[in-house]
């Protein structure tokens, strides 16, 4: 029964232990499949225990596609928010880089809500802290588990967080969170999306008990549905808010898009003058202004039919006084309303 067969393009020790665990032949694992396990297997050559009864299809999944080993943003590619930045840096980063140190009383939560209108960054400052703090980035739209994955959610979800612990230090970023752990639904709530929240509050339990080195961040539009044993789970909760406030935040997010392309250089008599007309735009709104304003010399030149071969690096001025009117905020200011509720209600910096 120890027998391992010599050979490794025969899967090793993988082929062994899934052929006895799912009941499957070795020869059903493609070689995409094992290769996959076979990375996650310990020093021993074993895989370990949380994976041994998950199907090897799931943990395929999480580690090719939800699975981020190079989230590649870093805090300063994050223009103004640096209070939230200050704060997850003490709150996360640091005891992700020092378990010895955050220990006892000093303990993290291990979970985190980023809440705040779409747009603001908060999908980034999961991938930053993930970068900062060395650790495998694991991302999953929640509401991919309720449409995508019908009935499979719940397996998914065991073999995200089996396949995070064999990561660690690992961050798993839920989007849209509420969408998994609303309060709305208790009566006419599915059966299996009832379970699948279930097991969602199992596995957190699970690792906020133990000694895991594992984040969770929940990022949310809408804070006011979440329920209460969510909030509970959460215990920092942090709001991302638009970058309407700062004037310097938009300028940077124009002077980084337009500079790291090589695009245009703009005078900042120039990008004053757009800020002043971006009151109440997003992080993305910015980018997708800029965007369509590094448009604006190609459309334009097509109408006088200039020919684009012969367009030169001078003709390329980005045209922002056209965009301004086709991009519009997508945030209304009406809305910000809520979240500054919720904030002094349940924020963790209100
Ligand atoms: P959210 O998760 O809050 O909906 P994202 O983090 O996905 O928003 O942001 C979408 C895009 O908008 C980012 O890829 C980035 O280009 C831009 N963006 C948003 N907020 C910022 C910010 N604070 N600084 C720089 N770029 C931003």
């Amino acid at each position: 029964g120890n027998f391992v067969p010599p050979m490794r393009s025969n899967g090793g020790n993988v082929g062994n232990m899934t052929s006895g665990v799912t009941g499957k032949g070795d020869d059903v694992l493609d070689d995409s499949t094992k290769t996959c396990l076979e990375m996650l297997c310990g020093p021993d050559g074993e895989l370990p225990e949380k994976l041994r009864n998950l199907e090897p299809r799931l943990i395929e999944h999480i580690s090719n596609e939800i699975m981020d080993r190079d989230p590649n943003v870093r805090w300063d590619d994050i223009a103004g928010l640096e209070h939230a930045k200050k704060c997850v840096v003490e709150m996360v980063i640091w005891p992700l880089l020092r378990p010895d140190i955050f220990r006892g009383c000093r303990s993290p939560g291990k979970g985190l809500l980023l809440f705040g209108p779409p747009g603001t960054g908060k999908t980034m400052i999961g991938k930053a802290i993930a970068g900062e703090a060395k650790a495998t980035f694991f991302y999953i739209s929640a509401s991919s588990l309720t449409s995508k994955w019908i009935g499979e959610g719940e397996k998914l979800v065991r073999a995200l967080f089996g396949v995070a612990s064999c990561r660690q230090p690992a961050v798993i970023f839920v989007d849209e969170i509420d969408s998994l752990l609303s309060q709305r639904k208790s009566e006419g709530e599915h059966e299996s999306s009832r379970r699948l929240k279930t097991q969602f509050l199992i596995e957190m339990e699970g690792f906020d008990c133990g000694s895991e080195q594992i984040l969770l961040i929940g990022a949310t539009n809408r804070p006011q549905e979440l329920d209460e044993a969510a909030r509970r789970r959460l215990t920092k909760r942090l709001y991302i808010p638009l970058p309407s406030l700062d004037k310097e935040a938009r300028a940077w997010i124009i002077r980084n898009l337009l500079e790291k392309d090589g695009l245009f250089k703009l005078s900042d008599e120039d990008i004053n003058a757009i800020c002043k007309f971006t009151e109440g735009y997003s992080g993305s709104d910015m980018k997708n202004l800029v965007k369509d304003a590094s448009m604006g010399p190609l459309r334009d030149a097509l109408r006088h039919g200039i020919e684009i071969t012969k367009l030169q690096k001078e003709d390329m001025r980005p045209d922002f006084e056209n965009s301004l009117n086709e991009v519009r905020p997508s945030v209304s200011l009406n809305e910000l309303g809520i979240y500054d509720e919720w904030n002094k209600q349940f924020g963790s910096l209100s």
